[in-house]
Order: C-alpha cells, then structure tokens, then sequence
C-alpha cells in the first residue's frame, strides 16, 4: 500500500505484544496487514506488565527500546507506550478504549492465533469485540478451529470498512515461523536464528546482556 492509499484508509490496527524481543515475523505480519487491510498505519502496544502469561524475562524499558528500534524506518508503524502510562496490570481493553478516544478511529485488533485461542482468559474479553475489529493471524502450531462466537462475524479484509466494531478477519496468507520464545532459549546459549531478529535489536541485546540468564 502507498503511503496516499495508506493515509486514506480509516482503520488503525493495534498489534500488543510482550515484544520479548520483537521478532522479524511481528514485523511481516504488520507489513502484510498493511496490504491486505485498509489500514492507515499500526500501532504496536508493549504490554508493559503483561497480566495473562509468566512475567517477561527483559525488563518494560528494554523492551520499549528494542520495537523502537525495529520500528526505524518504517513510515506506517508506531510505537504507542499507553500501557507505559497507566498504573496495574496491561489489560487490553483499558488499551483499546485509551486509544478509541485518542484516535477517534475504527480499531483493528490484530492477534496471532494462539493468543486469540487464549482470548477467553483476558479480562473483560467479550468487550474487546465491542471496541474493535479482530484480525486474527494464522500461527504454525496453532491450527484449532475458530470458535462458534467468532465464525459470524468473519468477513473479507475490505469489509472491515464497514462497520466500527465487531467484524473478523482470518488472514491465512503468512506462516512465519518466529517465535520470542523459542528466540530467548537461543540467546541463552548463542546467537538468535538467522534473521528473526530485525536491524539494530541484536547490537542492542548484546549491548545490554540481555536474555543470558535463566528464562
Ligand atoms: P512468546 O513466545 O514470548 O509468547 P511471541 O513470539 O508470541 O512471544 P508476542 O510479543 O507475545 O510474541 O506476540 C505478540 C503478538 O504477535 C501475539 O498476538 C502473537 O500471537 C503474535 N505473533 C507472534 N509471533 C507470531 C507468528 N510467528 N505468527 C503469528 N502471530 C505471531
């Protein structure tokens, strides 16, 4: 997508992660979205004390540093540090209504696939449909069906135009194999795999001894 087409469209995806580290495969899947959606940019979120998962092995600030980094260069993508600025645990729907106000712009929810099978767990999960659009992307690994509340609601990416909220979007064109977990046992003992990791993030963690210890 041009950056024209690009500051047309009227969704903006919000792609949160624990970003420990940010990966390669978190950047394709935002480019590919980029494309395949009528997204004006994305806002990558870090969870800044992520409350569904064991704590994050990198502390908040490192992992803010390091998807500013991989973000370099890239006009559409921003970092958004409003789970940075609250108080209490990360919920997603406290970020999604942050940024509703904010931005005054249709959402677009973007998760990979085991996060969205882990959606029932979240707080308050069944108000995140309220609040934007689910892009749910496919995730080698994580191949379970897509559960009966969701499969009315799944449309084609250019549908997403038309509604606010509620609509879902299965995108089935990428299967990358990054993983941050599979990422961090790596470094323990060596380098990273050959190009998960983007420019600038390996000099970071090297320079801040990061991912060495106990995972
Ligand atoms: P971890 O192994 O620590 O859980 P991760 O690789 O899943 O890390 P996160 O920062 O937790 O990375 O992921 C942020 C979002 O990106 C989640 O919605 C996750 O499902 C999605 N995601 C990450 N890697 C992939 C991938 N390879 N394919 C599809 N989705 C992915």
């Amino acid at each position: 997508m041009d950056i024209s087409a690009a500051s047309k469209a009227p969704l903006i995806g919000v792609f949160g992660g624990t970003f420990d580290p940010i990966h390669c495969g978190h950047l394709a899947i935002a480019q590919e979205l980029m494309h395949e959606l009528p997204l004006a940019r994305i806002l990558f979120v870090p969870a800044a004390r992520p409350p569904h998962r064991v704590a994050p092995v990198a502390p908040a600030a490192h992992r803010l540093e390091m998807v500013r980094l991989a973000l370099h260069g890239h006009p559409h993508f921003a970092v958004d540090e409003c789970e940075y600025e609250r108080l209490g645990p990360s919920y997603t729907v406290d970020t999604l209504l942050a940024l509703r106000r904010r931005h005054r712009r249709p959402l677009a929810l973007i998760l990979g696939m085991d996060a969205f099978l882990g959606l029932p767990g979240w707080h308050r999960w069944r108000q995140l449909i309220g609040l934007a659009h689910l892009v749910i992307v496919r995730r080698p690994g994580f191949d379970a069906p897509l559960p009966s509340w969701v499969r009315p609601r799944l449309v084609t990416g250019g549908k997403l135009v038309d509604a606010d909220h509620g609509l879902a979007v299965l995108v089935t064109t990428l299967d990358r194999p990054e993983s941050a977990t599979v990422l961090r046992q790596a470094l323990r003992h060596g380098p990273a795999p050959a190009g998960w990791l983007p420019a600038g993030v390996p000099e970071y963690i090297e320079r801040h001894k990061l991912y060495r210890g106990d995972d």
